[in-house]
């Protein structure tokens, strides 16, 4: 009987399950929106138990879709939102409180008064992170401080902290296995990228217990078997990484200097830069890419908060078109912007600028503009923040970019990529299955596993689906990424409160 790999894809607003078989096709798929929860200005929660039960929700309905049964699972890959915050109790598996969303700004001030006693260049050094509100450690901290009873009962061995990736092997495995791997634990900024293992120097100053913290093990080998009375057969869990590199990985980016760019909700550059962890000074990451056996491979990247959310707003809040799809029939349909620009800082800017209080803004707007003018410009913005993250990347990297291997949501979007190549003057190639996150996981698991024999029967499974080449001039190049630059400078800082 044939057997399958089963891929839990939980993202930001959607739990999914795709099946992968032996060649890399996608079986089955489906996908469950959940609820997100916004009590303050900058707070963004989720419930756990909603987590839980729309991933175990999707996994079953794509299993009695395919009509497999789970001795046909050969194993399951996780790979899932980072940073988010997760508590529960050890002895019931109930978490105390809701998630705490990586996108939650909450912890803004205590991050900044960190940042004034000078802790940013140890965390630096230490992570590979910055001091932002983004990473888990401020938000664990806020939960310990802020849940009645919840430091005491973690001091005591009571509570389990854990990325979503934890979570969900808590209770995959019946309350058996806490773990997570070394891709989550390295946006936590409790852990240690050169030991590769939790800091106690940075768990005392953010005044973390270490009873509460999962075992880190390698993406890839067994983490433990799924409860028998689950899928009615125990399946291995044998893959997990965080989103982005499960994605660097499912893109096949194995090798020291490989490149790749995610438009999803946000935007996501990885380098992935062998086993040397490469500092910056440019406002990149340095975090890790994946364990497999002894061996780590690191990553640079660039974070950028708005890429493919600037569509959203304009369909639903600006209500110019119906379909994301849409927006490349527009864009085609003028010859340029006509001098138009939009930075979509919405909720500030990440890399290179690490700007929270800059904010969206359209510029360079005469009578001539249009709905087609403005939603090219939103396309034209999310490939000039590439450029931005790119350039630092040069700068830093030790390794030249050749090519980048593109995905997520707006990839498929012709227009967009054609524009990007053009603006960063090197050619993008798209493969025929976008969903790499998933497939990343799928094949760390498959690894892990030993259904795959090793790298190159992976590899196999990656196809190209079309390259885009550059055909922009040098010179129309830098004139429109001056006028980007002179958009971007007017939109930085715009909510700082001026004394
Ligand atoms: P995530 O996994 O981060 O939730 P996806 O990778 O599914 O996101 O990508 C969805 C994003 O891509 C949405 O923000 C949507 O607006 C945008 N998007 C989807 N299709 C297109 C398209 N054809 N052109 C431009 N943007 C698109």
């Amino acid at each position: 009987m044939e057997q399958y790999l089963l891929a839990l894809d939980q993202g930001t607003t959607s739990s999914r399950c795709i099946v992968f078989d032996r060649e890399g096709n996608i079986r089955s798929q489906v996908n469950r929106e959940f609820q997100q929860f916004y009590p303050q200005d900058g707070w963004v929660e989720q419930d756990p138990t909603e987590i839980w039960a729309s991933q175990m929700g999707v996994v079953v309905e794509t299993m009695l879709k395919m009509g497999i049964t789970a001795s046909q699972v050969a194993a399951i890959g996780i790979t899932n939102q980072r940073e988010t915050v997760v508590v529960w109790e050890r002895e019931s598996g109930n978490p105390i409180c809701r998630a705490i969303v990586w996108q939650c700004r909450r912890t803004a001030e205590q991050c900044a008064k960190w940042k004034a006693e000078g802790l940013e260049p140890l965390i630096h050094e230490k992570t590979g992170l910055l001091l932002d509100p983004y990473f888990s450690a401020s938000k664990l901290k806020w939960i310990l401080d802020n849940v009645p009873g919840a430091r005491s009962r973690a001091e005591k061995g009571e509570l389990c902290f854990g990325t979503v990736d934890s979570w969900l092997i808590y209770r995959l495995t019946g309350g058996k296995v806490h773990a997570t791997d070394p891709s989550n634990a390295s946006r936590t900024m409790l852990f240690n990228i050169h030991t590769m293992d939790w800091d106690e120097e940075l768990l005392s100053i953010f005044d973390i217990p270490r009873a509460m913290l999962p075992q880190v093990k390698p993406s890839s080998g067994l983490f433990g078997y799924t409860d028998q009375g689950l899928f009615g057969g125990q399946i291995p869990i044998a893959g997990v990484a965080g989103d982005q590199q499960s994605a660097l990985f499912g893109q096949c980016c194995l090798n020291a200097g490989d490149v790749k760019n995610t438009y999803g909700t946000g935007g996501f550059l990885l380098m992935n830069t062998g086993n040397t962890p490469v500092s910056s000074k440019q406002g990149l990451l340095t975090t890790v890419g994946w364990r497999i056996g002894n061996e780590v491979s690191y990553v640079l990247e660039g974070s950028v908060f708005t890429c493919g959310a600037v569509i959203q707003w304009l369909r639903d809040g600006m209500k110019l078109f119906k379909k994301a799809s849409e927006t490349e029939k527009m864009a085609n349909k003028v010859p340029d912007t006509a001098g138009v620009y939009l930075v979509p800082a919405f909720v500030g800017l990440g890399a290179p600028y690490w700007d929270a209080y800059a904010r969206a803004s359209i510029q360079g707007l005469t009578r001539a503009a249009t709905a087609n003018h403005i939603v090219r410009a939103a396309l034209e913005a999310m490939a000039y923040q590439t450029v931005d993250v790119l350039d630092a990347m040069r700068q830093e990297a030790p390794f030249p970019i050749g090519s980048i291997r593109v995905d997520g949501g707006a990839a498929a979007n012709n227009f967009l990529l054609q524009f990007q190549s053009d603006v960063l003057g090197i050619p993008l190639t798209r493969p025929s299955c976008v969903e790499t996150t998933a497939k990343g996981a799928a094949s760390l698991a498959a690894l892990g596993v030993g259904y795959y024999s090793g790298f190159e029967e992976m590899k196999r499974t990656w196809k190209t689906d079309r390259v885009f080449a550059p055909t922009m001039g040098a010179e129309q190049r830098e004139t429109l990424l001056r006028g980007w630059h002179k958009a971007v400078e007017r939109s930085l800082a715009w909510a700082k409160v001026e004394s």
